[in-house]
């Protein structure tokens, strides 16, 4: 983990659509009996919140000067012992927020005390790297336990009981299975990105970690949403748990610029090849949605002459790792990827995401452009919306509480946006076609991306 200076850039905090809820005073720890500091002038260095010298030392070592807010809010009570429930995204800081803590709580030489569960392979590989750098100067260890990869080192750390494993839960569990696990000694329990951990259908083996670990280990769960499914397994995992957020109420991302490109469909690779060809595309992300379109578009940038790697689930672990490596260091210019590499992909120096095709579900677009403006740099989100896409954009701009500026670049654009009379054709349109799917008369908005999909399936 490179050592950053300075303040991070506040994130996005949201609660997914469809499942507003509120969070209480107490559970944004801003009011009542809670016992989440407030995060005061006290609270605004590392020194104030309760970590040994050891970890002092580490944190510098690591660089960072002031701790962030969710770290301000949730170092104290963790180090406690207390239950924490964090909405928070990769970004802000949350892993600093769990492993310094549970640092404090934990002893070399007594086999497996910290289980990070994680929902990707990226992100469990960063948990555990970020703990051992934290961990600088003990002798505690840690490893990731994930799919793809052979099983040899990963039995090899159960077996010499390894205090720190941060793990995807697929691999965790068969190992487990396989009796080589012994989670008596487990103290604490984190389930990171817990959202995504249950969208990705792991509830099951989750729910069997719960069963087999300790009664009285600490739980910190943390989300970057909190639909109600999140909700519902956060109170019932944790007991009496200090509630912290980022960024309450942040629905911009400092440091990010961001603007729309209207374009055909068809010219979405020359005006990508455009705008590479712009000074400042130094660390170029690009998003699309499917994998067999992510091959297409590093096929094409390689007969354009431009190195370019690409990473979805289809690869396998080594060349996910290789593709990141690479572009992690700078020897490819440009990374294509599905949505695989959105959270957990933790590569200072992004200077451009690129929404190649708009996500289908507005949520990712928030994680995507996450990616850039990483730790207080500046950094810029460009999305590519071709004609059919404006209701998309439209979630995506009602979500954010802004409109994003459009760029028309005449050689690319389909024609400018949508005239108001030309958004009414269509929008009788879609009410047309609606009407015939049997979903009634809403905005596009309004619709699920399920429904959105099957709406605009010709
Ligand atoms: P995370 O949200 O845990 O994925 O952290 C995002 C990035 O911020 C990582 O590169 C961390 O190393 C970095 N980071 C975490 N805490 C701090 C801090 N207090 N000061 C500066 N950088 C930090």
């Amino acid at each position: 983990m490179a050592a950053i200076q300075g303040t991070l850039p506040l994130t996005y905090t949201r609660i997914k659509r469809g499942c507003k809820r509120k969070m209480t005073e107490q559970e944004n720890g801003d009011g009542g009996a809670s016992t989440v500091p407030e995060g005061g002038e006290e609270l605004r260095t590392f020194d104030a919140l309760g970590l040994s010298p050891e970890r002092l030392a580490a944190v510098e070592a690591e660089g960072w000067t002031d701790p962030t807010p969710i770290q301000r809010k949730a170092i104290p009570s963790a180090i406690q012992g207390k239950d924490v429930v964090g909405i928070a995204q990769t970004g802000t800081g949350k892993t600093g927020a769990f492993i310094l803590p549970s640092l404090e709580r934990i002893e070399a030489g007594k086999g497996l005390q910290l289980l990070v569960l994680c929902p990707t392979r990226e992100l469990a590989q960063q948990v555990a790297e970020d703990a051992r750098a934290l961990a600088r100067g003990s002798t505690l260890r840690a490893e990731f336990v994930v799919g793809g990869v052979g099983y040899g080192p990963q039995t090899e750390a159960f077996r010499a009981g390894y205090e720190i494993i941060a793990a995807t839960p697929g691999r965790f569990n068969d190992h487990m299975g396989q009796g080589k696990v012994d989670l008596g000694n487990l103290r604490v329990l984190v389930l990171d990105e817990a959202d995504r951990m249950l969208d990705m259908g792991f509830r099951p083996q989750i729910e069997e970690v719960l069963q087999r670990s300790p009664r009285t280990r600490q739980t910190m769960l943390f989300s970057a949403t909190m639909p109600d499914g999140v909700h519902a397994l956060a109170l019932r995992v944790t007991r009496d748990p200090v509630w912290v957020q980022a960024a309450p109420g942040t629905t911009t991302a400092e440091g990010i610029t961001e603007r729309v490109y209207p374009v055909k469909p068809e010219k979405k690779p020359d005006l990508l090849l455009h705008l590479l060809g712009e000074t400042g595309w130094d660390q170029v992300l690009v998003f699309t949605r499917t994998k067999a379109g992510a091959d297409t578009l590093k096929g094409r940038l390689d007969r354009a002459g431009i190195q370019a790697d690409v990473m979805h689930g289809d690869r396998e672990m080594r060349h996910r790792t290789r593709a990141l490596d690479r572009f992690a260091s700078g020897s490819v210019r440009v990374l294509v990827a599905t949505d695989v590499a959105q959270r957990g992909l933790d590569v200072e120096g992004i200077s451009h995401v690129v929404n190649y095709d708009v996500p289908l579900d507005p949520d990712d677009y928030v994680h995507r452009i996450g990616r850039t403006a990483r730790a207080g740099a500046a950094g810029t989100a460009v999305t590519f919306v071709a004609a059919e896409d404006f209701g998309r954009l439209k979630s995506i701009e009602r979500l954010v509480g802004r409109s994003l500026d459009r760029v028309h670049l005449a050689e690319f654009d389909f024609g400018g946006a949508p005239t108001s009379e030309e958004e009414q054709a269509r929008k009788a349109a879609a009410r047309h076609a609606r009407s015939s799917k049997g979903m009634g008369s809403r905005d596009p908005g309004e619709l699920s991306p399920e429904e959105l999909d099957a709406l605009l399936r010709p």
